[in-house]
């Protein structure tokens, strides 16, 4: 029962048996956030891919190094910081040769929404930063688009500064000199999240 979450560690044993919504027939692990509690910084993806679902972490496949480095840039340390995603069972869908990621879709994000409160609840942020378009649609407004309304931020969810930028899956498939400017603005923008917070 919910009024029984008394720390973020008892909501942690509670969403690693859930089963809310069909992803938990095809997920290996729940990828439950990790980090600091309370931390000033959270930092909020899509959702687990293959990595993730194995090692039970997010954030630690090829999009995860590149995060820890983009965010080691800007002069943040993910040690610092409580990193989750808008759900916590890898979405896939089954090909012939096996299973390829998938957006999670609205009934599943709504079904781990549950997860999600209880962790603003518990990492109380003082702003928070997501990765893509899929988190800040849910945190911050329906029609956020990343090319758009990257690069300032905005009122989320719970009235705290969030920011939204580029999803590092999004930047690992750019080449080149594309890639190095989406970089910039992504350090660009997890800047901004470091100064706002100077400032608080
Ligand atoms: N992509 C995400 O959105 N989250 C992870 O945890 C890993 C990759």
């Amino acid at each position: 029962m919910h009024e029984t979450w008394d720390s973020i560690d008892e909501v942690r044993a509670e969403a690693i048996v859930c089963c809310r919504c069909p992803l938990c027939y095809t997920r290996t692990h729940v990828v439950f956030g990790e980090g600091s509690v309370p931390a000033r910084l959270m930092i909020v993806g899509e959702g687990p891919g293959a990595e993730e679902d194995k090692e039970a972490r997010p954030f630690v496949g090829r999009a995860g190094r590149l995060l820890d480095e983009l965010l080691s840039e800007a002069g943040i340390q993910r040690s610092e910081t409580w990193i989750t995603n808008i759900v916590r069972c890898r979405p896939v869908i089954k090909m012939d040769h096996g299973l390829r990621n998938r957006p999670p879709r609205a009934t599943e994000i709504q079904a781990c929404e549950i997860w999600m409160e209880q962790e603003y609840r518990f990492v109380a942020p003082r702003v928070v930063i997501c990765l893509g378009a899929v988190p800040a649609q849910a945190l911050i407004f329906r029609d956020f688009k990343v090319k758009e309304h990257r690069g300032k931020w905005h009122e989320g969810r719970n009235g705290i500064p969030t920011i939204g930028t580029y999803h590092p899956a999004y930047v690992l498939r750019l080449r080149g000199a594309d890639r190095a400017s989406i970089e910039r603005e992504m350090v660009a923008d997890l800047a901004m999240a470091r100064t706002l917070l100077h400032h608080m």
